[in-house]
């Protein structure tokens, strides 16, 4: 195993869930919907395998698909791209967040990231050679300190690394934060690297704004998505990527050496899944809202400090309040105790102290499962 592999350990997920197969417990840990997207996306993906669209498809993704990423981004938010430069295919927002980073970040560059982090961050830095410098979102409302924020960049930064609806937490960049990104962004020049996969799941009519769509920041910044969750189809691992040709080119340039392409017969699918109207991303959305608060009014009833959130699909919980102290402990005793798994929101931290008592839990999941795991979270108390 090569030190820079050996150093990173096994994900969270991968051990969360093995533990949920292993004890039967429910999984409120790793974040999947456990009902499949639109069956009308599903017979354009079986309809495309069943008349060949079983080889490589081009490098950045067929071309219907990039124009309906494109348009989608134009109905949604008023971006113009250019589908043949502006937009390129992943597999899963996972390889456009890695192909960005390779391809825009140097060895010894100093990269701004929002802590908690998606695990993935921290381990395509490292293997760019980048220097993370976080910013920690802390409990209770886990806003953007615009100080911090400010204080953490320096002569080496050269991009700044932003997911916003924010995953575990469930923030969402208000304007006056949004607006503090662009005047550090254009004021130091740098990239902006932007994850906004939970872009159709913000609640209680907030709206999301992306970053590209702020004045001088379209110019630097690289949108990333996935239908993965737009979609509820995580294990299809179709992402994207936008923004202006030069940072799309850079990161393809990555991406032809990791992938080459990504599932051909997926990419109709998606392009046909994007064009689905307004009333779909909205409904979606309401269900989502619906499970939060079945969620979170069962955690706060069971005695958890509970974090509403503003958007993604989870939900956070200061463990402190039922006696127990750190999260790591809590979720590897949870299946034995109560039968339910969670995530120990502390592994993406560096700042240890600020995620200690924080656990994460998923609630993408039908709402009687939701109703079974806090029945049976009932035996913590
Ligand atoms: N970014 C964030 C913030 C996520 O939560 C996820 C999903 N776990 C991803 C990226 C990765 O998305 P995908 O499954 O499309 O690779
Ligand atoms: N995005 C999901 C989560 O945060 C899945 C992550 C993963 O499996 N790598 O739970």
């Amino acid at each position: 195993t090569s030190a820079r592999v050996a150093g990173l350990g096994t994900t969270i997920f991968a051990e969360m869930s093995a533990l949920a197969l292993r004890t039967g417990a429910v999984n409120l840990g790793q974040g999947f919907p456990d009902t499949d997207g639109p069956g009308d996306v599903i017979d354009v993906a079986v309809e495309a395998m069943r008349t060949g669209a079983n080889q490589y498809a081009p490098g950045t993704g067929i071309p219907a698909l990039r124009q309906a990423i494109a348009e989608h981004q134009r109905r949604w938010y008023g971006l113009a791209l250019d589908p043949d430069t502006e937009i390129a295919v992943s597999t899963g927002a996972t390889e456009a967040i890695a192909a960005a980073i390779l391809g825009l970040v140097d060895p010894g560059d100093e990269v701004v990231v929002l802590e908690p982090y998606y695990d993935s961050y921290v381990a395509v830095l490292e293997f760019a050679g980048g220097v993370r410098r976080p910013v920690t979102l802390r409990a209770p409302d886990f806003r953007l300190d615009l100080d911090v924020m400010r204080a953490a960049v320096g002569p080496r930064t050269t991009a700044m690394l932003i997911n916003s609806p924010h995953n575990p937490t469930g923030m969402v960049l208000d304007a006056e934060e949004r607006e503090a990104v662009r005047d550090l962004a254009v004021e130091h020049d740098l990239v902006v690297i932007t994850d906004e996969v939970y872009e159709h799941l913000t609640f209680d009519g907030r709206a999301h704004v992306p970053l590209a769509t702020l004045p001088g920041m379209r110019e630097r910044t690289l949108t990333i998505s996935s239908a993965g969750k737009s979609f509820s189809f995580t294990g299809w691992k179709v992402g994207w990527m936008s923004g202006p040709a030069e940072l799309v080119r850079a990161a393809m340039g990555a991406k032809q050496f990791l992938t080459y392409t990504s599932g051909a017969p997926l990419q109709p699918a998606i392009a046909h899944a994007l064009g689905h109207d307004a009333a779909y991303f909205e409904g979606f959305a309401a269900t989502l809202q619906a499970r939060r608060d079945q969620l979170c009014a069962g955690l706060s009833e069971i005695g958890f400090t509970t974090y509403v959130p503003q958007g993604t699909y989870f939900a956070t919980t200061d463990i402190r309040p039922l006696g127990y102290e750190d999260g790591i402990d809590f979720c590897r005793a949870l299946p034995e105790i109560a039968g339910v798994v969670a995530v120990p929101t502390q592994v993406f931290y560096d700042d240890k102290d600020a995620g200690r008592p924080l656990v994460r839990w998923a609630f993408c999941k039908q709402e009687p499962v939701i109703a079974e795991a806090l029945r049976r979270l009932q035996a913590i108390r």
